[in-house]
C-alpha cells in the first residue's frame, strides 16, 4: 500500500516501464490549462496558473492584472468592455 498522502485522487497515476523491465506506478501532478478570457477564448497573459495550490502561493496582486476585467477578459475584450459601457450610460 502507498503512502496515505498519494492515495488522494489530486494527484494522476501514471504507469511507467521501469529499467528492470516491471511497469511501476508514478504520481504526477495533474496538468491544468492556462486562463482563458471569458469573451474571445484566448489564453489570458499575466495570470498565475497551474494547480491551485501552486497559484495560491502568489500575492493577489501576481495572480491577476490589477484592472477592471482583469483575469476575466483579455485585454482588448476589456477594452471593448468598457467603451461598450460607455457609450450605454450616455
Ligand atoms: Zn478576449
Amino acid at each position: 500500500m502507498v503512502k496515505p498522502a498519494l492515495r488522494s485522487r489530486s494527484l494522476r497515476r501514471v504507469k511507467r516501464k521501469v529499467p528492470g523491465g516491471r511497469v511501476s506506478m508514478q504520481y504526477k501532478e495533474r496538468k491544468v490549462g492556462k486562463p482563458a478570457c471569458g469573451k474571445c477564448g484566448d489564453a489570458l497573459l499575466g495570470m498565475a496558473h497551474g494547480t491551485l495550490s501552486r497559484v495560491r502561493k502568489h500575492t493577489l496582486s501576481g495572480r491577476r492584472p490589477s484592472r477592471p476585467y482583469g483575469g476575466m477578459l483579455c485585454s482588448a475584450c476589456a477594452r471593448d468592455a468598457h467603451v461598450a459601457k460607455a457609450r450605454a450610460s450616455s
